[in-house]
């Protein structure tokens, strides 16, 4: 009979723990230790700024999977993230001897947070070595390289989650059932804008396009492209996009500032803009009857919604945490994934296409 891995694994460990609870005098057993580990274990890879700052916090909230080890290239980070995370050091790994994972019955999943042209070299190699993986948005630098980290987890046998985090988010689902659900009647027109005043950075986001693979459309602009893409429930049938530089030596192979627009098979319009001069962060969604929306929409929290003139509140939702717990949950269940390596490619078709329309000045059709 086939064995589900993962119950296999739980098993395991809830074994070792009880055992070692029979070993334990009966009034000195520690009713808490004596709890099956049932989180599923993640791994971070790339311990950069988003790693550090928002998704080990944020693993410490989440109910499904727990931080449970790393994998980093710099050596002298480990110190501090195995005191502050109390992670055995058979749980910490370096790129050379990350394939080696395969043979760690702790780590599950692992988080690719790297710069986005690594994405796939280290998706492919979690998979192979028997891991579901998260990937980080942009999903990869191209679309066929998205087909190949889709095509290496199928191969695998293992999960894939794009990392949109607002995707699970409630305000964003609001603004996605209100459009699927029609509540206000069709959605006739999307407004939305991600931009940040930031180009002076020395990151590799702003200097080297053979890693980010563009400028703010791949960073930012894409949580517009899914907002859009949510909002009307519609893929774009259509693109036409206009690129602009106002600081020319700066960011060099990618664009500064783009706009963009969608058109979808309903009659729907989306018109759009990213930039690292600028600083936009709304999603807008005219319908028949109505006007709601997110503003701020993309960043971390708090966030506001509204619907026509009513405020729908503002809060601060763990968007991470959420994210992390459902990929947990449609693993532990054998569920779709919400947000899988099928959402990353279309995205970057959409991206394709805005760059080819703004770089030949005409319309592109994605039919
Ligand atoms: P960062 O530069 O702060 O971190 C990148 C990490 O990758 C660093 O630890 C770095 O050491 C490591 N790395 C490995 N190989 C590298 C190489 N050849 N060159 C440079 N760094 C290398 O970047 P970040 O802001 O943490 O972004 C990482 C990924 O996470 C990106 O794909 C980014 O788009 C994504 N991200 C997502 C969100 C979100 O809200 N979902 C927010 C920020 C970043």
């Amino acid at each position: 009979m086939h064995t589900n891995p993962i119950d296999r694994r739980d098993f395991l460990r809830t074994s070792a723990k009880a055992a070692a609870v029979l070993a334990v005098p009966g009034s000195l057993m520690n009713l808490t230790a004596a709890r099956p580990e049932t989180r599923l274990g993640v791994a971070l890879l790339g311990l950069g700024n988003y790693a550090t700052n928002q998704l080990a916090p944020a693993l410490g909230y989440t109910e499904h999977c727990r931080l449970a080890g790393i994998v980093t290239g710099t050596p002298s980070k480990i110190a501090e993230w195995k005191q502050k995370y109390d992670l055995p050091d058979k749980n910490i790994y370096s790129y050379d001897n990350f394939d080696s994972i395969a043979d760690n019955p702790d780590i599950d999943i692992v988080y690719v947070v790297t710069p986005n042209a690594l994405h796939l070299p280290f998706a492919e190699r979690a998979a192979r070595a028997g891991k579901h993986v998260i990937c980080e948005k942009p999903m990869e630098i191209s679309s066929d390289r998205c087909k190949m980290m889709i095509e290496a987890c199928a191969k695998a046998g293992k999960k894939l989650q794009i990392g949109y985090r607002l995707r699970y988010d409630p305000f964003h689902q609001e603004i996605e059932r209100l459009g699927r659900e029609q509540v206000h009647g069709k959605v006739k027109m999307v407004n939305t804008g991600f931009s940040f005043y930031g180009v002076n950075n020395s990151n590799w986001r702003f200097t080297d396009p053979k890693l980010s693979g563009g400028g703010p459309m791949m960073d930012i602009g894409i949580y517009c492209l899914q907002g859009i893409r949510y909002a009307t429930g519609e893929e774009p049938v259509a693109v036409t996009a206009q690129s602009f530089k106002t600081i020319m030596d700066k960011l060099p192979g990618m664009e500064e500032t783009i706009f963009w627009q969608m058109e979808f098979p309903s009659g729907a319009t989306a018109v759009c803009s990213t930039s690292y001069v600028a600083r936009d962060n709304y999603l807008r969604v005219s319908t028949e009857n109505g006007v709601y929306g997110v503003d701020p929409a993309y960043t971390y929290g708090p966030l506001a919604g509204y619907i026509n003139n009513q405020s729908m509140g503002e809060y601060n939702h763990r968007q991470q945490t959420a994210q992390m717990d459902a990929f947990a949950l449609s693993i532990k269940n054998n569920t779709p994934v919400k947000t899988p390596g099928e959402e990353g490619l279309r995205d970057m078709l959409c991206i394709e296409a805005i760059y080819k329309a703004a770089r030949k000045k005409k319309r592109i059709s994605l039919l």
